[in-house]
This record gives C-alpha cells, structure tokens and sequence, in this order.
C-alpha cells in the first residue's frame, strides 16, 4: 500500500498569504464601507480617470507625458528631454525618492494604501466586479470550497481578460503616440510585432497579477514594501490598533469578563484586511494601511455603544506613551536635500542649451575614393531642437577652402521639440589627407543666436601629402567637439 507523506507543517508564524504547510491561503477580505473607505473610492476613481485621460491630454502641444524610447524622448508636461539631459534625469529621480522618503517619514505608507495602482485596482475595480458575479464575499468563499471552474468564475476571467488588455493599451500609451496607437489597434498585429507582443505579455501580466498573484505582489515582490522599516520612525503616522484600549480581549458583547477591554475578538479587521493579517498583533511589514480594518472596528465599535478608534490612524510613539514629535531629524533634512536637488534640476533646465548639436560618423565604408583624385565622405548631424518653433540650422565649411560641402538640405529645418538626423558629403583632394586623415571645421547658424564651430577628423586614405589644419601631426585628438561659438 502507497504511504503519502504528511505535508511538513511551519513551527510558527507564516506569511499571511500561506497556510502552515505551505499552500496557497486565498484571502477574501469583506468589504468594509465606512467613511474611509468612500474617501479612499473617491480617490480612487480620480486616479484611475486621470491615468485613462492622460494619453489623450496635451500640454504645448506636446503630449502631457510621453516616454518615447524608440526616439530616446521622454516628454514630461510639455518639456521634452533627450538623452543628453542625464544630470535633469538623474536629479529628477533622486528627488523622487527623497519626496518618498519624506512622504513615508509622515504618513507612513500612504501611497500603498490609497494610491498605488496595486491597491487601486484590486480592491476598486477587480474585487468589485468578483464580489459582483460571485455573489459577494460569501459566494466566493463558497465557490473556493466547492473547487473546480464554476462559470461564473470564467465569466469572471473574460471580463478580467478584457480589462486587462484595456489597461495594457493605456500603458502603451505612455510610451506610443495616442494617434500611433489607435493605428495599430486598427491595423493587424503583423505591423507591429513587436509593440503587440509588449502589449500581450504586459496584458498576461496584468491578468495574472490581478487574477492570482494579487496580494502577494505588495507581501513578496514590492520593494517599497520591504523597506519600510529603514523608512519609518516613531513618529511616522501609521494605521494602529490601541491595546491599553482593547486588551485583555473578551468574545462577545454578554457575560463580558471583568476588567475586559473593548475588543470583543470578532476577527472583524482580519476578516476585511486585503493582506489576511491580525493588526491587533502590532505593526508588520504586510500591512498596506489601507484603513479597511479601521471602518471593520468603528462599525463595531458603534453597534455595541463604545467610542470609535480602537483601531485608528496614531504612531508607535503614542502607543508607548512618548510625547509627539512633529519635527525630528528626518522630517527637516528630507525638506533640505528636496529643495537642493529640485532647485538644481529647475536651474539646469532653465539654463540648458536650447539646441543640442551632434555630429556622427558615417555609417558604412568612411570614405570614398574617385576616379578623379577625390574622397568623398559622409557626415551627420543630428540637431535637437528644444526651442517651441521650427529652427532652422545653416551648415557651412569653415578654413578649408579646398573641400566643397554637398548637403540635400541646407539649411536643415528641425521641428520644436524634435531630433532629427541629416547626412552631407565633404568632397576633398586626396592630397589634403595625411596619415589617413583631414580636419575641417563645421560652423552651425541657426539664425536666431545659436553659432557654434565643431572641428571634425574626416578618414581618408593614408598615402595623401597633405598638412593637417593648424599644422599640427597625427596624434591623440579625441572625437569631434565644440570648438567655439555660444549656446543660445
Ligand atoms: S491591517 Fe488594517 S490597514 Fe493594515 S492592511 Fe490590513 S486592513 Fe489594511
Ligand atoms: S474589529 Fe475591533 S473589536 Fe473586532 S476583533 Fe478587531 S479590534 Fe477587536
């Protein structure tokens, strides 16, 4: 006879989301509508409409944020930076992250449980709509124990499917133009491979957070979460549950022991949490403060006639009976590093060059040789405009009498805003190439006080006789740049 080993059971403690032997413990947190609950759906759908519209909005006539990385452009609330903006990146994000630091220092983990795209849609778009076919919290309950694929669980999965591929394309619209977008969904999906294979995998992975992974993405993958220790102190306002209040416990409201406290161990705020945890154990790294167990202990709270709070927004300081402090080491230097690092990236892109010149290397063979003692090579320039207006940039040889320039656009008129790349051929005598090369100078004008010179090595053959401008030998210069003129 077959001898089934006895699933390992854990000595202690377990995450939330799992049984003692390991497996899967599905939460199905009842809904728990008290007045925090209406300000955190109001919130919720302001979010949610405001992350639909912005595709559509437009700011300068720019799109509000459009993160093109095709063409390296990430255009924030009508400016655009190009890859050259490192440092206004890099200053940008650090200041991100203090502003979390900050905002966490305060108010705890206010972003997980009132704004998060996690939270807000889990508990105000697809818990509803599951609670909905399911027949409410007690349905779903019913149809976990009954196992198997019941229907109304694969209509649920269509219908989570379809929103999925909403929320996909929404996405994809921070990163393709609106109008290039409704093409594609228009078109076949050959067109575009690639952007309709990130549309499905980032469709799959919504599906999947939403219908399987759910909570475990706050408990086991977020960072955010994982850190909070390092980011909370005393004083940080968090969702705590009142023991000099509540304890020593004592079930029901009748024959309620003497000295009992206020709790009457219903299990109501684990019953509503969307993490399956106890807050009356303390603070823990699960729990997202989303203030469900906050409505769960008032409603009870009211029903048997005590004062609401026994669960309630406080700080650890308070529950040790330690004096508040609103002004402590972190909440002043967090202020400080912000107004450093915000004021640097507003003064860099104040100050920031309003056209950006590169000159590249041609793409191919470096040059050619004619028939008639001639090399040709091949140049290009990409100009970033950051002006508003079309600019319009006059390329001309400076100091090199001897080569002629060959441009199919001259002046090269480049769009607000835009990048764009134009190639010209320099046609020199061999004999003005020595050791396998030639310099020659570039002199942009762009008619409104951009000017600039760009010195630039042009390959060539290596048997020509010719001196190097400035009469300098072959050596160690390094790849073409400014050579003079201003910024602006
Ligand atoms: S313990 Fe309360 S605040 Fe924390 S996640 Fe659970 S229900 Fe939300
Ligand atoms: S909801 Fe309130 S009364 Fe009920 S168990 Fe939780 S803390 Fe105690």
């Amino acid at each position: 006879m077959a001898v089934h080993p006895q699933p390992v059971q854990a000595p202690e403690r377990v995450l939330s989301t799992l049984n003692a032997d390991g497996s899967r413990r599905w939460i199905r947190p009842r809904p728990s509508p008290g007045s925090w609950w209406t300000r955190r759906r109001v919130l919720a759908y302001v979010l949610m409409f405001v992350f639909f519209a912005i595709p559509y909005l437009k700011m300068g006539g720019k799109p509000l944020i459009l993160l093109d990385f095709p063409h390296r452009e990430f255009t924030l609330f009508g400016t655009t930076f190009l890859p050259t903006d490192t440092l206004l990146f890099m200053l940008l994000f650090v200041s991100t992250v203090i502003m979390i630091f900050l905002v966490t220092a305060i108010y705890g983990r206010v972003w997980c449980g009132w704004a998060c795209p996690q939270t807000v849609y889990m508990e105000f778009l697809f818990r509803p709509i599951e609670r909905a076919l399911e027949g409410g919290f007690r349905g779903s309950m019913r149809l976990d124990r009954a196992g198997g694929i019941h229907r109304v669980r694969l209509a649920k999965y269509a219908i989570y499917g379809l929103l999925a591929m909403f929320l996909a394309h929404t996405f994809l619209a921070y990163f393709v133009r609106i109008d290039q977008l409704v093409r594609w969904v228009q078109g076949s999906p050959k067109e575009h491979p690639v952007a309709f294979l990130v549309m499905a995998g980032t469709a799959l992975a919504i599906f999947i957070d939403f219908t399987w992974f759910r909570e475990q993405t706050c408990l086991i993958a977020c960072p955010y979460g994982r850190i909070q220790t390092a980011l909370f102190d005393r004083d940080s306002l968090i969702v705590i549950y009142d023991p000099d209040r509540g304890e020593p416990r004592s079930k029901g409201t009748v024959d309620r022991a003497p000295g009992a406290g206020d709790c009457i161990d219903c299990g109501m705020c684990s019953r509503t949490c969307p993490t399956g945890i106890d807050i009356r154990e303390g603070l823990q790294m699960e729990c997202i403060h989303c203030t469900q167990c906050i409505d769960a202990c008032d409603e009870i709270m009211t029903n048997i006639g005590q004062p609401a709070g026994l669960i309630r927004y406080g700080t650890q300081a308070e529950l040790t009976g330690r004096p508040k402090r609103g002004l402590r080491a972190r909440v002043i230097l967090y202020p400080i590093a912000l107004l450093v690092t915000m004021g640097l990236f507003v003064w860099n892109l104040e100050n920031r060059a309003t056209t950006e010149v590169t000159v590249l290397r041609s793409l191919g063979t470096p040059y050619q040789l004619r028939e008639d003692g001639t090399v040709v090579n091949q140049v290009r320039f990409k100009f970033s405009n950051r002006n508003r207006d079309t600019r319009a940039y006059k390329i001309e040889l400076s100091g090199s009498p001897d080569a002629q320039l060959i441009a199919p656009i001259n002046p090269f008129p480049v769009t607000g805003g835009h990048s764009l790349t134009t190639t010209l051929f320099i046609v020199s005598p061999r004999s003005s190439f020595a050791a396998g090369e030639r310099r020659v100078m570039f002199h942009i004008d762009e008619g409104h006080g951009f000017k600039r010179t760009y010195l630039h090595r042009l390959p060539g053959p290596a048997d020509g006789d010719g001196r190097r401008e400035g009469g300098e030998r072959p050596g160690h210069e390094e790849a073409e740049k400014p050579a003079a003129g201003s910024s602006h």
